[in-house]
């Protein structure tokens, strides 16, 4: 076993994903949807926050360990706009992020294999998360986030 076990042995760790952090929807302005995810679907509403850097707001709604992240555009440049208005102006699902151990180590682990990446080191996203896009080519056809959370100490 221990041979066999062996051969299969990569040089490089696998990236280790731990769950799908969040799903993020494009919509043209989140009150619309509140009563929806909020009243209807019963989840806990996270909070708002704007990132003035990537031209959005943000909702965040909590589902079991996951979480839905509703983004509304806050400028007519926005990249969120212009998905939406890629779509009739319409929700519609932007992007699928999933949580890793290690983003420095799922990053590299992209690159060995070719991979094309949006960011190609992490960025800081809210509270202190650190974030990094995987570009749809890469990916299936679909944005992807990959997401580090802090450690606790
Ligand atoms: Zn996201």
């Amino acid at each position: 076993m221990a041979n066999q076990n062996r051969l299969y042995r990569i040089a490089e760790e696998p990236m280790k994903t731990l769950k799908i952090s969040h799903i993020g929807i494009a919509v043209p302005r989140i009150e619309e949807q509140l009563a929806f995810y909020r009243d209807t679907l019963s989840l806990p509403f996270v909070g708002v926050e704007e990132v003035p850097s990537q031209q959005v707001r943000v909702a965040f709604f909590s589902v079991g360990e996951s979480n839905i992240e509703l983004l509304e555009p806050t400028t007519p440049e926005s990249p969120i706009q212009k998905f939406l208005d890629a779509n009739q102006g319409k929700a519609r699902i932007h992007h699928i992020a999933y949580e890793v151990e290690d983003i420095e180590a799922a990053l590299a682990a992209m690159k060995r294999q070719g991979l094309r990446l949006v960011d190609e080191t992490p960025r800081e996203g809210a509270g202190g998360v650190r974030i990094a896009f995987v570009h749809p080519r890469a990916a299936g056809g679909i944005l992807t986030e990959l997401c580090e959370h802090p450690k606790a100490p």
